[in-house]
């Protein structure tokens, strides 16, 4: 059983030894050249948070010059949020920005989604992407999330999952991440079993399959075998 955590923004120490799972981290342009030494296992995603999107002409050109890097294998994550950050003239042509990069790279993005789903599936309809899409710390609402699987989107969940939204996801859109919480990226494979009414390892088997064909480049991690660990344990 491979584990993946396709977003998170901190790698604990522990978790960098542990070879049972692989990450991508998400890091800002200019913590990208000291992570990628810092982490020679992992992979990474780059791009300005909508948060702080204001005023980011040159973190915005820094990116462009750094996202052809191999260990990049995502843009963003990127987006909109109602709620939080400047507004909506300033985020969505900085998301624009990060779409047009990930289109011109080949490489999918990660999307930061707070109460703008109508603008989301605008953008999206608008540029008409060849790139994944995937909406990180998905737990909107069923209704929603039809109308966001019939528009093509990918979907990240973590610890807080809409248990009525999850079985409409197609598994083969799905993946799992841990984000800031500092929990562990099994927990969050377990619950999302658990929700789906599958085995442990055969929904980690699904989202090994997506990943290996969503992020190719990204590298396994040493399949888990809790017997394995256990003999060690034991010599
Ligand atoms: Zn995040």
């Amino acid at each position: 059983m491979e584990l993946y955590d396709v977003h998170t923004h901190q790698i604990f120490l522990e978790d960098n030894d542990d070879p049972y799972h692989s990450c991508i981290l998400d890091v800002y342009p200019l913590e990208f050249e000291v992570a990628k030494e810092a982490y020679d296992r992992h992979a990474f995603s780059c791009g300005i948070h909508p948060w702080y999107s204001e005023d980011s002409e040159n973190q915005m050109k820094y990116l462009s010059e750094i996202a052809s890097d191999s260990r990049i294998v995502a843009i963003g994550e990127t987006g909109i949020d109602k709620l939080r950050g400047p507004s909506f003239d300033i985020q969505i042509p900085v998301f624009r920005k990060h779409v047009e990069l990930s289109e011109k790279l080949r490489k999918p993005l990660i999307i930061h989604c707070v109460k703008a789903w109508d603008d989301l599936v605008r953008v999206r309809q608008e540029m008409n992407p060849a790139q994944p899409w995937i909406i990180h710390g998905y737990r909107s609402n069923p209704e929603n999330t039809k109308r966001l699987v019939r528009e093509g989107f990918m979907f990240s969940i973590g610890d807080k999952v809409n248990v009525d939204s999850l079985p409409l996801i197609p598994i083969d859109s799905l993946f799992c991440e841990t984000d800031e919480d500092e929990m562990d990226i099994r927990e969050v494979y377990l619950q999302a079993a658990q929700a789906l009414n599958m085995e442990y390892e055969d929904f980690a088997d699904k989202i090994a399959q997506n990943v290996h064909r969503v992020f190719p480049s990204l590298e396994p991690p040493k399949p888990f075998d809790p017997e394995e660990l256990e003999n060690e344990a034991e010599d």
